[in-house]
C-alpha cells in the first residue's frame, strides 16, 4: 500500500464524528457511514460545531474549515467503501454488532483495504479472526474527544502485518497523533488501568462512602485528575464503561473486575450519560446535577 488518501469511518457517533473530523483536517477524503441516518445529520452539525470552535480558537483557518467539511461525505450503503484504504470502525461497542458490520463491509472493500476497529477493550485478534484479512486488520484506538486528545493506542493482533501496523502508526501521525503501541489483551493499556478507577468510583458511591459530588471532588482536587472518575464515566457513555468491566471481567478470569451492581442499574435505566443527558449527573440543568 502506498499510502492512505481516503478513509471509511462506521459508526458516527461520539467516536465516529471525531475521527472523521481530525482525518478531513489532515487532508484525507472521509465517507463516515451509520445504520441510522439521524445520526449521520446530528455527526455532521457536531463536526461543523467543533470545527467552528477550532476557528474562533485560531487553531483552523476558515479555509481549513471549509475544505475538511467538504471532505466529508455521508451514507448508509457499504458500496460507498469501494475506494477506501483502510475503514476505521466506530459503532456500537459490542462484538456482534462489529462482527455483523464487517460481514457487511467486506464485500465491497478493495483486496488490500485495511480493516481498524476504535473497540475500547474487544479483543483485536477475535474481531480480524471474522474477517478474510486478519493480516490487514487491527486496532487504532482513539480517545474521547477524538480532535483533543493527542493519543492513539494501535493494538496489533497476532496476525497483523508489519506493513500494516507501519501504515496505521503513519496514518495515526498524519492525523496529529501520538502512538502507544498495546499487546492485545482485554481492554489494552489505557482502560486496563482507568475503568477499575471508574468503577471503584461508582463502587464507592453505592456503599455511600461518599456521593458523586464529594467523589468527584476528591478525585479532582486530590489527585490533579481534570475530571472526576463519575464526570468521566458519563463523557465515555455508561454502556461503553460496563461493556469494558465486563470484558476485563470475563477476559482476565478475575473478580477484582466484576462491574459496579449500580453500574448495571444505571445502564439498564438508559442512564448513559452525557449523550442521553442523564447519567451520574442531569445535563438538563446547568450547571449539571449530581443524580446521587
Ligand atoms: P456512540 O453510541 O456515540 O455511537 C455509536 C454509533 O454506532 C451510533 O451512531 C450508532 O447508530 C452506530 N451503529 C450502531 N450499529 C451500527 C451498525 N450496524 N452499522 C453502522 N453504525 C452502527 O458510541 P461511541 O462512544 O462513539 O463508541 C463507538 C466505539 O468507540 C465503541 O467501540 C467504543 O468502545 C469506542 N470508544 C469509545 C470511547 C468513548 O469515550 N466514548 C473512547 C474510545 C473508543
Amino acid at each position: 500500500m502506498s499510502g492512505i488518501g481516503k478513509v471509511g469511518v462506521i459508526g458516527a457517533g461520539q467516536m465516529g464524528n471525531g475521527i472523521a473530523h481530525v482525518a478531513a483536517l489532515a487532508g484525507l477524503s472521509v465517507t463516515l457511514l451509520d445504520v441510522a441516518p439521524a445520526a449521520l445529520e446530528k455527526a455532521i452539525a457536531t463536526i461543523t460545531k467543533n470545527l467552528d470552535r477550532q476557528v474562533q480558537k485560531g487553531q483552523v483557518s476558515a479555509e481549513a474549515k471549509a475544505a475538511a467539511l467538504a471532505a466529508i461525505g455521508t451514507s448508509t450503503d457499504y458500496a460507498s467503501f469501494s475506494d477506501c484504504d483502510i475503514v476505521i470502525e466506530a459503532a456500537t461497542e459490542r462484538e456482534d454488532i462489529k462482527k455483523k458490520i464487517f460481514a457487511s463491509a467486506i464485500p465491497h472493500l478493495k483486496a488490500d483495504a485495511i480493516l481498524a476497529s476504535n473497540t475500547s477493550s474487544i479483543s483485536i485478534t477475535g474481531l480480524a479472526a471474522a474477517t478474510d484479512r486478519p493480516e490487514r486488520f487491527i486496532g487504532m484506538h482513539f480517545m474521547n474527544p477524538v480532535p483533543v486528545m493527542k493519543l492513539v493506542e494501535v493494538i496489533r493482533g497476532i496476525a497483523t502485518s508489519d506493513e500494516t501496523y507501519q501504515a496505521v502508526v503513519a496514518l495515526a501521525g498524519k492525523m496529529g497523533k501520538t502512538v502507544a503501541t498495546a499487546q492485545d489483551f482485554p481492554a489494552f493499556i489505557v482502560n486496563r488501568i482507568l475503568l477499575p478507577m471508574i468503577n471503584e468510583a461508582i463502587t464507592t458511591l453505592h456503599e455511600g462512602v461518599g456521593d458523586v459530588a464529594s467523589i468527584d471532588t476528591a478525585m479532582k482536587l486530590g489527585t490533579n485528575q481534570p475530571m472526576g472518575p463519575l464526570e468521566l464515566a458519563d463523557f465515555i457513555g455508561l454502556d461503553t464503561c460496563l461493556a469494558i468491566m465486563r470484558v476485563l471481567y470475563e477476559g482476565m478470569s478475575d473478580s477484582k473486575y466484576r462491574p459496579s451492581p449500580l453500574l448495571v442499574k444505571y445502564v439498564e435505566a438508559g442512564w448513559l450519560g452525557r449523550k442521553t443527558g442523564k447519567g451520574f449527573y442531569d445535563y438538563g440543568v446547568t450547571p449539571p446535577k449530581p443524580t446521587r
